[in-house]
């Protein structure tokens, strides 16, 4: 026999939270319940007493920085901290060099993802040609190779023509397309949100409305289209306002939030630190508020890292001059629990069960019962730890230092353990899935 028990903790399941025992076999969850004692034998056992096991997380936003970007993060070490962080899958930006714009850079990364083993890696691709704003991208040829967010992520797909075409385009497809909404004409000069603590520093700022002019266009093509809309790293009250009248008018819009916009605002730069410097920037403290009741009230479905690391050298720089993005995939559950306190069924809806409804990835985000692939995480809910060290490449996290609760202790991907964090020195990633079968 062969199989790993997890027993003794509870699980997450369609019909909520049960202590049991949870059996992997043959990569699937192979029974749910109360195990007796010969089930044991020859087996590995995990005592995950007073632990909860839930489908793994799912990010559908992250910069893996492969190909071209190799110094800030790869595949593999992207896909550690991903691991470490709870993940199962990750939907990795197309803004690489070169750009995800055409089927056969898409299957390099997921081959990459495949290679390294530690989590799924799913391309998102361009919605123009090297992200130039100009030209559609090769859409059939990326949905040919399984891509279905499509995003110029980083840049604002400005014009409403080229948007539409690639939302007619994927309409009777299924995919759907997610937008970095900022208003480059609005946006033009800014390095932090506009308002009150960019005056005291005399910096140029980013209004609110940057993100709300662009929301409010792409949910009229959206309309107009028919097609699955999706709102990247909401940052502003003014968004959730347009989500609400939209999804009362039955546009298929759907959103999501980073981290780092439900815990900080723009009093964060007062540091002058360019850890704080990200695109949406960090907004008012009423905004903070509307995006974390946003979230619980479902107005937002899903909580994205945005993670974007940068190497130090990068980030070690005046504050203007800095690069923008902090890394998030290490931190994202524990950030995201101790900031919501929510219900673990809350919070595994909003960072699994729907990013992998909108990523249509039918793998992972399902609730624990027999037969699903197991694509798991167990976390401790009430852990307390301060992050210190990222297996990420970079550092460049708004959470170093934060004392935060609830932590991942175990990931599963495929039946396979990918991340333990007793063990602080996991096998370097090329070695990981023979050593960890
Ligand atoms: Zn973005």
């Amino acid at each position: 026999m062969s199989g790993i028990l997890l027993a003794g903790g509870s699980a997450l399941t369609q019909r909520g939270e049960i202590r049991t025992d949870v059996l992997i076999e043959g990569g699937r969850v192979a029974a749910v319940g109360p195990q007796p004692e010969g089930t044991r034998e020859g087996r590995q056992v995990i005592d995950i007493s007073g632990l909860v096991v839930g489908p793994g997380f799912v990010d559908l936003h992250a910069h893996l920085r492969e190909p071209g970007h190799e110094w800030k993060e790869d595949i593999a070490s992207g896909s550690r901290a991903a691991a470490s962080g709870g993940f199962t899958a990750v939907v990795a930006m197309p803004n690489t060099d070169p750009p995800t714009d055409s089927g056969h850079l898409a299957r390099y990364i997921s081959d990459r993802g495949r290679q390294v083993g530690l989590v799924d890696v799913i391309p998102a691709g361009c919605i123009t040609m090297g992200m130039d704003g100009l030209r559609l991208s090769h859409l059939d040829d990326l949905f040919a190779a399984g891509v279905r967010v499509f995003t110029d992520d980083g840049v604002t797909v400005a014009d409403s023509g080229l948007l539409r075409r690639a939302m007619e385009y994927l309409q009777s497809r299924g995919g759907v397309i997610a937008q970095h909404a900022e208003d480059p004409g609005l946006g033009r000069g800014g390095h932090m949100h506009e308002g009150r603590v960019s005056s005291l520093l005399g910096m140029g700022g980013i209004p609110a409305q940057a993100e709300t002019v662009i929301v409010a266009r792409d949910l009229a093509v959206a309309e107009l289209t028919g097609a699955a809309y999706h709102v990247q790293h909401a940052s502003c009250a003014g968004t959730l306002d347009l989500l609400e009248a939209a999804r009362g008018r039955g546009v298929n819009v759907t959103a999501e939030v980073t981290p780092h916009h439900l815990w900080f605002s723009e009093e964060e730069v007062l540091s002058m630190d360019p850890v704080a410097k990200m695109y949406p920037p960090l907004r008012t403290p009423f905004d903070v508020e509307a995006l974390r009741d946003g979230l619980r009230a479902g107005v937002i479905d899903a909580v994205a890292t945005d993670h974007a690391p940068h190497a130090a050298h990068e980030k070690d720089v005046p504050f203007e001059e800095a690069p923008k993005g902090v890394t998030g995939l290490e931190t994202a559950f524990s950030a995201v629990r101790t900031v919501l306190d929510p219900d673990p069924r809350l919070l595994f809806e909003r960072m699994s069960v729907t990013p992998a409804r909108i990523a249509s990835l039918e793998g992972h985000g399902n609730w624990i019962e027999p037969g699903i692939p197991a694509n798991l995480v167990v976390v401790d809910w009430h852990e307390h730890w301060t992050p210190e060290l990222f297996l990420s490449k970079s550092s460049n996290s708004l959470f170093a230092g934060v004392p935060l609760t609830g932590r991942v202790r175990f990931t599963f991907r495929d039946g396979r353990l990918t991340h333990d964090s007793a063990q602080l020195h996991m096998p370097a990633p090329a070695q990981v899935s023979g050593a960890l079968r």
